[in-house]
């Protein structure tokens, strides 16, 4: 077995762990390991240079228990079946923890959208819907946006699917665009819920918010949020940020608005005028009071765990955090928000566009984020009761309630 952090491993690990105190049987614990539908796709698509290149795609129905499955499309040059299923068995649980009525799903498409041209990643888009058709649907399974995917390649897989249904079908994807049936607020739903719950943990640690300190790992859709509503927000003072290609650190605090636009003109957040250069490495050892990685999976793990000098981890990423890291963080006395729980706010805000497409209507701003605090506060609560309760940590109290509310599903149903 190799020692290299393996998602997939450490939710199965994870879902052990709580099996106990479920009183789950081998074969209902079997049965959670394990997706229930998985689709490989081969997507041959023309290129501008008039060649066609073969693209492949999965999509993983990972448990429908709880209604149709939901989660998000990567396209990602290093994409894998393996991380596909680990990030559809997080939306399963993530789903149940923040009680929508869905089920958990993922997909990807091995790609590189840095290397292709706005038709060509068109195609791909529409390639993958044709491919996954026969099993999506707002009844079945509803894809949005993940890693490298927005509002624009959404509007596509919506109109494939449509033209493929013979008729408007604005409720098969979501994270669309607001003039096509997109939810008001979904742009930084997953930032903002994670804003939510991190106020939430500030008050029960007795941190201040305003003037904490605060570092964030990605400069993607998750990650700028993040830091622009840090500021915007609370007052925070942003030390550092970072993207694929390293960070930058300020003592005076960022401006993210400001250095989106250094990224937009250079490729970069680097080099940022006023700025110093350092690693995404250093990034995560800063002293900080909140550290929001919010790029990929396994950046935390046995080897710089024990750097940390955080007091709140704030996971916006899926999987940031490998098992190996758990005890180090725990014994620092860390205080960690899971993924499952700190980035429920896209989904959530995603449930809140499957039902405004449903019933014809449009909320709000205002509305879609009061619903939002709502629902990211509850959830906030409940894990960290049933943590202080049961004497688990935060992870674990979140998967318990998570798998426990799958498996009532699954027993209702008679499935197990
Ligand atoms: N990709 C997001 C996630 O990992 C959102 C999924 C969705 O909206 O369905 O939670």
């Amino acid at each position: 077995m190799s020692s290299e952090p393996n998602l997939l491993e450490d939710v199965r690990e994870q879902l052990c762990s709580c099996a106990m105190g479920l009183k789950l049987t081998p074969d209902i614990e079997a049965f959670l390991k394990i997706p229930m539908r998985e689709l490989f796709v081969a997507l041959p698509v023309h290129m501008d240079d008039g060649s066609i290149k073969l693209f492949r795609g999965f999509r993983v129905q990972y448990n429908e228990a709880l209604g149709p499955t939901k989660g998000g499309v990567r396209f990602h040059p290093e994409e894998t079946i393996e991380s596909i299923r680990a990030l559809a068995a997080l939306m399963t649980w993530k789903c149940a923890l923040h009680n929508l009525p869905l089920g958990g799903a993922k997909g990807g498409v091995i790609c590189n959208p840095k290397e292709l041209s706005h038709r060509e990643l068109e195609r791909i888009s529409r390639a993958y819907i044709r491919g996954i058709y026969q099993i999506i649907g707002p009844e079945r399974d509803i894809p949005a946006p993940d890693v490298y995917t927005n509002p624009q390649v959404m509007a596509w897989m919506m109109d494939e699917y449509s033209k493929l249904s013979g008729k408007n079908e604005f409720g098969a994807i979501t994270g669309k665009p607001t003039s096509l049936g997109g939810s008001a607020g979904r742009y930084d739903a997953t930032a903002r819920g994670g804003w939510y719950a991190i106020k939430e943990a500030a008050e029960e640690l007795g941190i201040g918010l305003k003037n904490s300190r605060v570092a964030v790992q990605g400069f993607g859709n998750v990650g700028y949020h993040a830091a622009y509503l840090a500021k915007k927000l609370f007052g925070c003072k942003v030390l550092a940020l970072s993207d694929s290609k390293g960070g930058i650190y300020s003592e005076a605090g960022l401006d993210p608005e400001d250095v989106s636009g250094h990224k937009l003109s250079t490729g970069s957040v680097r080099d940022y005028p006023g700025a110093e250069n350092i690693t995404n490495e250093n990034l995560l050892a800063l002293d900080v009071d909140i550290l929001i990685p919010a790029a990929l999976e396994n950046v935390i793990n046995g080897n710089n765990a024990k750097k940390l000098q955080t007091r709140i981890l704030a996971e916006l990423a899926n999987g940031p955090t490998a098992k190996s890291a758990e005890n180090i963080l725990f014994n620092k006395g860390i205080h960690v928000i899971p993924d499952i729980l700190c980035n429920g706010g896209g989904v959530i805000v995603s449930y809140f566009e499957m039902v405004q497409n449903q019933y014809r209507l449009q909320w709000e701003e205002r509305e879609v984020q009061i619903l939002l605090e709502k629902k990211m506060k509850e959830a906030y609560h409940s894990v960290l009761d049933f943590s202080l309760k049961n004497k688990v940590n935060m992870r674990q109290a979140a998967y318990t309630l998570a798998v426990g509310r799958v498996v009532e599903a699954m027993q209702l149903r008679s499935w197990i």
